[in-house]
């Protein structure tokens, strides 16, 4: 037994995880509550180790916000603008596609674009986006829209939520983003993000997507002015969904950025809230394979040493991330592969660079290059290339 765990309070969950058991509400309630982040993170530690060994993942990634104008006004979202600010801005597709063509240049296999309600834009707009990106390379994976995004399209184009997403599908779309969530608790939607989704439609649009046979990820924003209750409650309604569907590949616990907003709270979760938010949901969803440290939101010195409270992912390289930074966000915009390979290996973990579904492209055992540090091949993704060579 872990020396932490020895003489801990919870050393009956220990004991729970090392058996293979399902940790109830009232259980994730009590990790929540301990102060014994030591136990705890042995406890996550113990969970990360059953479900994927020694191996800590990253993906080469590049964001795109096609456009940050939204017809709702979140209480948390420093990111939205209306038409008469000034700082509003949507791109044209052949800008999109100028920023894909030079990312696939430094290797990305992944773009991961979503933006506010757009007022006006059609849906020829998203379609058309979507095929311009996949004509660039076929086998760069487009993971779009969060699931607000789906209704407000599905309902600017008087189509289903099944007939948007076929159609989205059918023009590229590989995956759904989990942004959106929140916190699923009516009393905190209403007082962070009024108007938006409620909990059953964000779960109802990813349930309708597992089903075509899509693959999304989820998330979690915490560290406002929700209970440790209302975490729970939240992650019991995922885990739930995730043993409907198993169509969740990965989640993502999202801290509270507290700049630019009109919510109360002015400071961000403590790297204390953060570790045991990781660690308690590595624990309690244990029908979920990947938990992810989102570096932009912890700083990538807390999201390393997250990796060993329940973390077995890094998140991407990103480039270009403006959610969180225009709501405070301190961190870079962009890491490089060779950081997170870094940060993977001193914490005693085997690096491997993932798509978008989790699944590995490359295993980077001791002394391999990362994709950054080889020569690269003018105008051609490195890394489409690798997985072109050992496809
Ligand atoms: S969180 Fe999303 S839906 Fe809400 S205001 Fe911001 S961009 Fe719009």
């Amino acid at each position: 037994m872990n020396f932490f765990v020895q003489r801990s309070e919870l050393r009956d969950l220990y004991d729970k995880v090392a058996a293979g058991e399902r940790i109830s509400e009232a259980d994730a309630l009590r990790l929540f509550e301990t102060k014994d982040l030591n136990a705890l993170g042995a406890i996550a530690d113990l969970a990360r180790q059953k479900k994927v060994g020694n191996r800590a993942s990253f993906i080469i990634n590049r964001y795109i916000n096609y456009s940050n104008y939204c017809i709702l006004s979140c209480q948390f979202c420093s990111f939205a603008r209306k038409k008469r600010d000034a700082d509003g801005f949507e791109l044209s597709i052949p800008q999109m596609v100028e920023k894909a063509r030079e990312a696939l240049k430094l290797g990305i296999t992944e773009l991961h674009i979503v933006g506010g309600l757009h007022p006006s834009l059609p849906f020829s707009y998203y379609v058309d986006f979507l095929k311009a990106l996949k004509a660039l390379d076929s086998r760069l994976q487009l993971k779009c829209f969060t699931a607000i995004e789906i209704l407000h399209l599905a309902w600017m184009a008087k189509k289903t939520v099944e007939q948007t997403f076929m159609e989205l599908k059918a023009a590229g779309l590989e995956s759904l983003t989990g942004g959106g969530a929140e916190i699923f608790r009516k009393e905190v939607r209403d007082a962070i993000a009024k108007g938006k989704e409620s909990a059953g439609e964000y779960l109802d649009v990813h349930r309708t997507w597992h089903k075509l046979g899509g693959r999304s990820t989820c998330t979690m924003l915490f560290g406002h002015v929700e209970s440790l209750a209302d975490r729970v409650d939240h992650l019991r309604q995922l885990r739930a969904l995730q043993d409907e569907t198993k169509g969740f590949v990965g989640f993502v616990p999202l801290p509270y950025q507290p700049e630019n907003n009109d919510i109360p709270v002015k400071t961000p979760p403590t790297g204390f809230d953060a570790l045991r938010t990781i660690a308690v949901s590595r624990i309690y969803l244990d029908n979920f394979d990947h938990i992810t440290a989102y570096w932009v939101g912890l700083g990538m010195k807390l999201a390393q040493v997250a990796l060993s409270y329940g973390a077995d992912d890094l998140h991407g390289t990103i480039i270009e991330e403006h959610i969180f930074r225009m709501a405070g966000g301190q961190a870079p915009q962009l890491q490089t592969e060779k950081d997170m390979i870094k940060a993977i290996r001193e914490v005693g973990r085997t690096p491997v660079q993932r798509n978008t579904f989790y699944e590995p492209i490359k295993i980077l055992t001791d002394g391999a290059p990362a994709a950054d540090e080889a020569e690269p091949s003018p105008g051609k993704s490195k890394v489409l290339e690798d997985n072109l060579a050992t496809a």
